[in-house]
């Protein structure tokens, strides 16, 4: 989400966290930041996966039989109540492996606490440096710190990887600026379930990080990539909101690229952002937005960073 709501070895290598370690360093993560008050839930999805909302972002969740395995750690301040509700699972006591699809603070928020207590931590290689240097964050005007060493991702990839956890094939894999610059998906390819952090939003509007390198050319590629990746089965998890279809990445594409066009042909003409919203960029689309001028403006930026490439007379 935006920031103001901010193998080299097998499972059975791995060392377990146990579930004491990881409740007091949750609990002293947790004392650092807001109180969260949600009560999460928890959606079966597939035999042994479920989904946990309500730590602002969902985070999915494989019970192994050897532990767990989660993609992606929830909010800051909601680490807690993260951790109640995989007790309420099968192998909740253990989480083995993290897999960060970015690192969007509410992608990583329970990363200190599960890394403390000995989880393994996965990411792309790019994410790894965000969640690893302090960096500049345009919308606050401030420089964010780097998150403390324990959260750090500790095995990364930059294009696929492949692991095999409780018989579960996992695959995952970069989706090139579809939202931030090392965004990746996950797929459990035995449940058919897919999920997609950021880098789809069938219910929020769609965020395009461009100071983290996300833009809508990189998105849209991506959303077909996911789109062939899936079936018309496969359980699509989005970072918000509920279990999709891949026809939502569909849409999703399809009412982007409307956008995209217009764009393009747009900055052609020498449109600045409000421009374009004054030419209607975002009227008539076939899903409406909270904050149109907000997208328009982050997708304006990311635009720049690749106008030499978006047609043969823009220069
Ligand atoms: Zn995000």
């Amino acid at each position: 989400m935006d920031r103001r709501t901010v193998l080299q070895g097998t499972l059975g290598g791995l060392v377990g966290a146990s579930l004491a370690p990881l409740a007091r360093a949750a609990a002293s993560a947790a004392s650092a930041t807001s109180a969260a008050s949600d009560t999460p839930g928890i959606t079966h999805v597939a035999d042994k996966i479920a989904v946990v909302s309500g730590v602002k972002d969902n985070v999915l969740v494989l019970s192994t039989g050897e532990g767990l395995l989660l993609v992606d750690s929830g909010s800051p301040g909601y680490t807690d109540a993260l951790l109640g509700a995989l007790r309420r699972l099968p192998d909740g006591a253990r989480v083995r492996t993290l897999i960060n699809t970015h690192w969007h603070p509410d992608q990583t928020g329970g990363n200190e606490a599960l890394g403390k207590a000995g989880a393994l931590i996965i990411a792309q290689h790019k994410t790894r440096d965000w969640i690893a240097t302090d960096h500049y964050n345009p919308e606050e005007d401030r420089y964010d710190k780097a998150l403390p060493k324990a959260a750090w991702p500790t095995q990364t990839f930059y294009s696929t990887g492949a692991m095999t956890a409780g018989g579960e094939h996992i695959e995952y894999g970069h989706l090139l600026a579809a939202h931030t610059e090392g965004d990746c998906y996950v797929y459990l390819r035995d449940s058919n379930v897919l999920a997609v952090g950021h880098a789809a939003s069938p219910v929020r509007d769609p965020q395009l990080d461009w100071f983290a390198g996300g833009w809508l050319g990189g998105r849209l590629d991506s959303l077909t990539l996911l789109y062939k990746l899936a079936n018309d089965q496969t359980k699509v998890v989005p970072a918000f909101g509920p279990v999709v279809s891949r026809s939502a990445l569909k849409a999703e594409h399809d009412v982007l690229q409307v956008i995209y066009t217009r764009m393009v042909n747009y900055l052609r003409e020498g449109y600045s952002a409000q421009d374009m919203l004054d030419a209607g960029v975002m009227k008539g689309l076939s899903r409406t937005w909270a904050d149109p001028k907000k997208f328009v403006y982050d997708a304006f930026k990311g635009l720049w960073g690749y106008q030499d490439t978006l047609a043969p007379n823009i220069v």
